[in-house]
C-alpha cells in the first residue's frame, strides 16, 4: 500500500512577546494532527523554547539584528528592515531545505511572501490580531489625510463614525506611536497585501466578530478562518516568555475577597509617562481596592526603576496587603482566578482575549495601533469594558476603580463578559465555530 507522506508546514512567527504564543498554540494543534512542522525564527529577541515544543523542528534565522537596533530604528523601521534583511536568508535556507508543501507566516513578517511565490509553495497569513483590525488598517490607508490637519475642525472630524466600519470613529484606527504617518502606511501596504495567500488565519472566534471576519473575506477574496483564541484549544501549550514570572502573586490573590482585585497590566511594549504612573498609583491607593500591578522593567518612560515613586506609594507597597507589585505576571492563571474582578488594560489583542475568556471586564486604555480598534469592540461591540481617555489623575483612576469593581455598570459589565466566555468557550470545543474553523484549515492544508 502506498504510504502517505506526512504534509511539512513551515511557520514563521513574529519575534514578539504578543505574536510567538498564538503561533505555537497553532503549530502545536498542526502537529497534533500529523503535519511535520518546522519553526523558522529571528534572532532577533530569540530565547529557546524547543524544550516546550518536543514534537516540532526549529531553525534560526541569523538577521543580525539586536535590541540596541530595535532602540535606535524604533519599531516601525525595525520591522521593515527585519523583513528585508530575512527576505534573503529565507531564500537560502529554503533553497537548501527544500522538502515544505505549505508555509504559514505572521502578518507583520511578510518576507516569505515573495519567496514563497518564487518556489510555488502555498502560503496562507497568520494574524494574532482580530479580523476588525485588519480592516482597520486599510480604512486608515484610504483615510489617512485625516491625520494631517490639526485644531478644532480636524479633531472634531475625528469623532465621526467611518463609513460602512461602525461602531469604529476614524480616531479608532490604528494610527501609531512608534513611527511616522508615513513609514506606518508602507507597513500597513505590506501586512495588507493577501490576495496571492490561499487564506487568513485569525486568532480570533466568528462569535467575537462575525461580521468582521466576513468582511475580511469580502475584502481580500480568500476563506477566513477565524480559529481562536487558540490558547483555549486543547492541544495549546504555554509557550515560555522572555520575562521572568513571578508566581507569588497567585497566594496573594488567595488571600482577597472574590472579585474585589483590580489587575493592571500594559502588556509587553506599552511605556507610561512618570506622571501619569504617579497619578495611576496614588488613584489606586486611594480606590481603597486591592490591586496586582504588573510595573514591567523600563516601561516608566525616563526611568529603570520604581525607586522614586512617592513615599506613600512605596509604603502602601511594603506595609499593606492592599497591593501586590511584580514585574511580570502569569497572567492567563491571574485573570482566571477567582480573586479578580477587573483588568485594567492597554486592550492588545491577546490581553483582550485573555480577559473574555476568563469573564473579566476591563477598564481600556489604549496607547498606540490595534489596541484601539480593540478597544471599540470591548466597549461598543461586546459591553464588557468601558475606556479612559485623556490626562489621566489620580481622582479619575480612583472612581474608574470603584465603578468596575463595585460599581453597578461594572456589575453588568461582568455579567456579560462571563457570557461571552461562555459562547468562547463553545467555540472552541468540537462542532463550535473555532473548532469548525480549524479543520477546515486541516483540509485546506491536506488538499494544497
Ligand atoms: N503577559 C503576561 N504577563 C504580564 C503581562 C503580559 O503573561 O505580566 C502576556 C499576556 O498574557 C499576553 C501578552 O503578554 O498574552 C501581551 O500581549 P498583548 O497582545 O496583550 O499585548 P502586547 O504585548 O502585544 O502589546
Amino acid at each position: 500500500m502506498e504510504e502517505i507522506r506526512q504534509k511539512r508546514v513551515l511557520m514563521i512567527p513574529a519575534p514578539f512577546e504578543g505574536h510567538l504564543p498564538s503561533m505555537m498554540n497553532l503549530a502545536s494543534f498542526l502537529c497534533s494532527k500529523g503535519f511535520a512542522i518546522t519553526i523558522v525564527r529571528t534572532q532577533y529577541n530569540f530565547y529557546d523554547i524547543s524544550a516546550d515544543f518536543p514534537g516540532i523542528n526549529f531553525f534560526t534565522i541569523d538577521d543580525g539584528l539586536s535590541e540596541s537596533d530595535m532602540s535606535s530604528l524604533g519599531l516601525l523601521d525595525f520591522i521593515l528592515e527585519l523583513n528585508s534583511l530575512c527576505e534573503p536568508l529565507l531564500k537560502k535556507f529554503l533553497t537548501l531545505k527544500d522538502d515544505f508543501d505549505f508555509i504559514i507566516h505572521d502578518e507583520f513578517v511578510y518576507f516569505p511572501r515573495q519567496v514563497a511565490q518564487d518556489l510555488n509553495l502555498p502560503k496562507m497569513v497568520f494574524s494574532a490580531s482580530s479580523a476588525a483590525t485588519s480592516i482597520s488598517r486599510c480604512m486608515l490607508m484610504e483615510n489617512q489625510d485625516k491625520w494631517l490637519h490639526h485644531g478644532e475642525e480636524a479633531r472634531s472630524k475625528l469623532e465621526e463614525l467611518v463609513p460602512k466600519f461602525h461602531p469604529f470613529r476614524y480616531k479608532d484606527l490604528p494610527v501609531t506611536a512608534y513611527g511616522s504617518m508615513e513609514r506606518l502606511m508602507l507597513l500597513y501596504h505590506n501586512v495588507s497585501k493577501r490576495d496571492t495567500s490561499s487564506g487568513i488565519i485569525h486568532n480570533s472566534s466568528s462569535c467575537l466578530e462575525n461580521v468582521f471576519t466576513s468582511a475580511a473575506e469580502d475584502t481580500w477574496g480568500v476563506q477566513v478562518y477565524p480559529v481562536g483564541p487558540l490558547h483555549m484549544t486543547d492541544s495549546a501549550v504555554t509557550c515560555p516568555s522572555l520575562f521572568e514570572e513571578e508566581r507569588n502573586c497567585l497566594e496573594w490573590l488567595d488571600k482577597q475577597e472574590t472579585n474585589s482585585v483590580i489587575y493592571i497590566s500594559m502588556g509587553s511594549l506599552a511605556m507610561t509617562q512618570k506622571e501619569e504612573f504617579v497619578e495611576m498609583a496614588m488613584g489606586l491607593i486611594q480606590s481603597n481596592q486591592p490591586f496586582l500591578w504588573v510595573i514591567r522593567p523600563g516601561s516608566i518612560t525616563g526611568q529603570n526603576s520604581v525607586d522614586s515613586l512617592p513615599e506613600q506609594f512605596s509604603q502602601a507597597l511594603t506595609h499593606g496587603d492592599r497591593a501586590f507589585v511584580v514585574s511580570w505576571a502569569p497572567q492567563k492563571e491571574v485573570l482566571r482566578h477567582r480573586a479578580v474582578g477587573g483588568f485594567w488594560n492597554h486592550c492588545g489583542w491577546n490581553s483582550s482575549l485573555e480577559s473574555i475568556s476568563s469573564g473579566v471586564p476591563m477598564i481600556c486604555r489604549p496607547y498606540s495601533g490595534d489596541q484601539r480598534v480593540n478597544t471599540r469592540l470591548m466597549t461598543h461591540v461586546w459591553q464588557t469594558a468601558f475606556e479612559v481617555e485623556g490626562e489621566l489623575d489620580r481622582e479619575i483612576v480612583e472612581t474608574a476603580v470603584r465603578k468596575l469593581i463595585v460599581g453597578d455598570e461594572g456589575k453588568e459589565m461582568r455579567r456579560r463578559a462571563n457570557e461571552l466566555k461562555k459562547q468562547v468557550e463553545d467555540s472552541v470545543r468540537i462542532g463550535g465555530s473555532s473548532y469548525s474553523a480549524l479543520m477546515s484549515l486541516v483540509d485546506s492544508i491536506m488538499s494544497s
